[in-house]
């Protein structure tokens, strides 16, 4: 019987986000690392989900990290990238895209570097925290697609440019960088014009996306949230779903 609750209930929100996106004009969705958790990379902010948790993420994945003991860096990051590069998008992955291919949703901006919604078909990817895509030497810029950097790697289990023998760095934001300043200007300007956010898999506790559904609030628009977990916007936000990603937006598309 409870269960049969949490199903209609569940149908019931499903249903209130699907007319929420029907009747709005432009709708932007803003994902983070739960939407990812199905294709299995875990969130390094859950407790107890392997990766993390024999490293120090602010020590590792940090940008004196890099410049500190590069070859440490790598030894953390080369393997992730090529574990990352053979995960898959999933049904949240693909109802967004599938979303954007019925002209009901303008584009999603991302804080994941999986490049999972590439995959999945989604055309308009904003990726604010960089992506695994590329890698750049830090002295003449020179890119790197990822299937090339590997070729870059000496004995010394540094990856050096071609061109200059310069650090060559994934255009992945580290802690202690900022944020891509383009990426971020097209978010803030999809967010500002919003009628609909449609923010998944993500706390918003990290700024600064975290401020990004205040700029959509601030224009008027709406917030929805599909998490897990408590989000500085619960009270903001027109409907929340908080069950598995997958379930939740599968149901949301077939409400439509
Ligand atoms: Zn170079």
């Amino acid at each position: 019987m409870r269960q049969q609750q949490a199903a209609g209930s569940r149908q019931s929100r499903a249903s209130e986000l699907a007319a929420l996106i029907r009747e709005a004009r432009s709708v932007v969705a803003l994902t983070g690392a739960g939407i990812s958790v199905p294709s299995g990379i875990p969130d390094f902010r859950s407790p107890g989900t392997g990766l993390w948790e024999k490293v120090d993420p602010m020590e590792v994945a940090h940008i004196d990290a890099f410049h500190g003991d590069t070859r440490r860096f790598w030894s953390f990051y080369r393997p992730r990238f090529a574990d990352l590069d053979e995960k898959l998008p999933n049904g949240a992955h693909e109802a967004l895209a599938d979303l954007e291919a019925r002209g009901m949703l303008d584009a999603v901006i991302t804080q994941n570097i999986d490049r999972l919604h590439s995959k999945a078909g989604s055309e308009r990817v904003i990726e604010v925290h960089g992506s695994i895509a590329t890698s750049s030497c830090t002295a003449c810029r020179a890119s790197y697609p990822l299937e090339s950097v590997g070729e870059l790697f000496g004995a010394d289990g540094v990856a050096t440019c071609a061109c200059c023998r310069g650090k060559v760095k994934p255009d992945v934001v580290l802690f202690g960088e900022l944020l891509p300043e383009p990426a971020m200007n097209e978010a803030q300007q999809l967010c500002a014009g919003a009628d609909l956010l449609l923010c998944v898999g993500s706390s918003l506790e990290v700024y600064p996306v975290a401020g990004l559904p205040e700029l959509t609030l601030g224009g008027g628009g709406r917030i929805a949230l599909v998490t897990q977990g408590p989000t500085p916007y619960d009270r903001e936000s027109t409907v929340k779903l908080d069950g598995d990603v997958v379930d939740e937006l599968d149901a949301v598309l077939t409400a439509l």
